[in-house]
């Protein structure tokens, strides 16, 4: 049984003044590894701070001290694939604004307990009408820096409508589409705004690159920053390089909803065993670590292949902690909720997960046998590399952001690691702290 955290505040005029806060007797990711160190976070700034700096050449002392009694200091967990949690769905058209950003508001506080300090909300795929009218409040909280809002959004993903209609999975063929006139089909979707090249709302896009006008679009979404992951497809190994070397950089929930592995036609799959050479591009790939989207050995072989591309989604849908039966979806299909398992009615079809986030990376520990280190770098470090982040997300050196998790590694009843959740910072402030929860 570790220690209790410990907090030792300083003097409360200096607190007022600077609040900074330095994390003593912890394991900080860093590099890959845990390394113990402190970490010092300013929550003006709400940055992390130089600690040689603040101490030896501004002299300034911390106004609170936190010894961490040994435990994990990781940054803040992304999620790159997200379309709803605790009730509400991303791709529902709001009856009116007020009622859409009340319910964003309540999942991002939420979500900050789960470990997630930022994530993509996601869209599965939708008539234009409802990308007019939601994605407008799915864009990045950019400037804002409003700790307590909770998690923060850093753009939207719109997973669709561009996809093959053969490996739809649960999103509706009725609206799929195919971008043959490249970005103007693009535009007619989503709209004009979501264009605009300094408020854009979306970060990146899911689409199928094998049909007509896909290769021209993915170059055009790379000029405009946005990023392309490929997914929802029936490519074949030439048609994803081809994707690749167009500018996509990621692979949507790599083995779902895609062709499968072929010893002689290996699919997307196939561009994780290109050789290690310069001038190879192997694209970042999401994987749903839930037990029922892919089977462990599978996700191990992905881990194995590429694992610095390895990036934990959940992928996961508004019926999380709901009760089991069946509700309505999208373009009036309804989705029946048994336990974790998640179909779409009439169908066997998996429709997205009900995990959370650092329930995965325990399900990855677990399998993989992998260090803490390791798994805590697929929900941090990666999936701010795949997004031009790594200067300010899923790192813990001076200047990034300071979003973070305080983490208690145990042993579960099967003797497995297991990583818990003790406290979630955002931009420097104390969000969420399961010991006060508890008592
Ligand atoms: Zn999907």
């Amino acid at each position: 049984m570790p220690s209790a955290i410990r907090s030792h505040s300083q003097s409360p005029i200096r607190r007022f003044r600077t609040r900074i806060t330095k994390f003593t007797n912890c394991r900080l990711l860093k590099n890959g590894s845990l390394v113990k160190e402190d970490l010092w976070i300013g929550a003006d700034s709400g940055k992390i701070l130089d600690g040689q700096d603040v101490f030896f050449h501004r002299q300034t002392a911390p106004d609170q001290v936190i010894d961490l009694g040994g435990r994990i200091l990781s940054p803040g967990f992304i999620d790159v694939q997200l379309n709803g949690a605790f009730g509400f769905n991303f791709s529902i058209e709001p009856e009116n604004s007020a009622t859409y950003v009340k319910e964003l508001t309540r999942i991002k506080k939420s979500l900050v307990e789960t470990g997630v300090t930022s994530f993509l909300p996601t869209t599965t795929s939708q008539r234009p009408e409802t990308y007019h009218k939601v994605l407008r409040f799915l864009g990045p909280s950019g400037a804002q820096r409003n700790a307590n809002d909770g998690a923060e959004s850093l753009g939207a993903h719109c997973e669709g409508p561009f996809i093959n209609p053969c490996r739809n999975g649960i999103h509706s063929a009725s609206v799929l589409r195919a971008p043959a006139n490249g970005l103007e089909d693009l535009i007619a979707c989503y709209g004009q705004d979501a264009f605009d090249q300094h408020t854009s709302p979306i970060k990146l896009v899911t689409l199928a690159p094998e049909l007509p006008g896909s290769l021209a679009t993915i170059a055009e979404l790379k000029k405009r920053n946005i990023i392309t992951s490929i997914g929802h497809s029936a490519a074949t190994y030439e048609e994803a390089k081809d994707a690749v070397e167009s500018g996509a950089s990621m692979i949507t929930h790599l083995f779902n909803a895609m062709s499968p592995l072929h010893h002689r036609n290996p699919g997307m799959f196939g561009l994780l065993g290109q050789a290690s050479v310069p001038g190879s591009q192997k694209p970042f790939f999401g994987i749903i670590a839930d037990g029922i989207h892919l089977h462990s050995s599978v996700v191990n072989i992905a881990w194995n292949a590429h694992p610095d591309g390895f990036i934990l989604v959940t992928d996961a849908m508004p019926l999380v902690g709901m009760p089991d039966g069946v509700y309505d979806w999208t373009n009036g299909d309804r989705l029946v909720k048994n336990g974790h398992i998640l179909t779409l009615e009439g169908s066997d079809k998996l429709a997205g997960s009900s995990i959370t986030l650092i329930e995965c990376v325990n399900n990855f520990l677990k399998w993989s046998g992998t260090s803490f280190a390791q798994a805590l770098g697929t929900v941090t470090s990666t999936p701010s590399r795949m997004l031009g982040l790594e200067n300010c997300k899923g790192t813990l050196e001076p200047d990034a952001d300071a979003d973070l998790v305080v983490l208690e590694d145990a042993i579960d009843a099967n003797g497995s690691p297991k990583l818990q959740v003790e406290q979630v910072w955002k931009f420097g402030q104390c969000l969420f702290d399961a010991s006060s929860h508890s008592e």
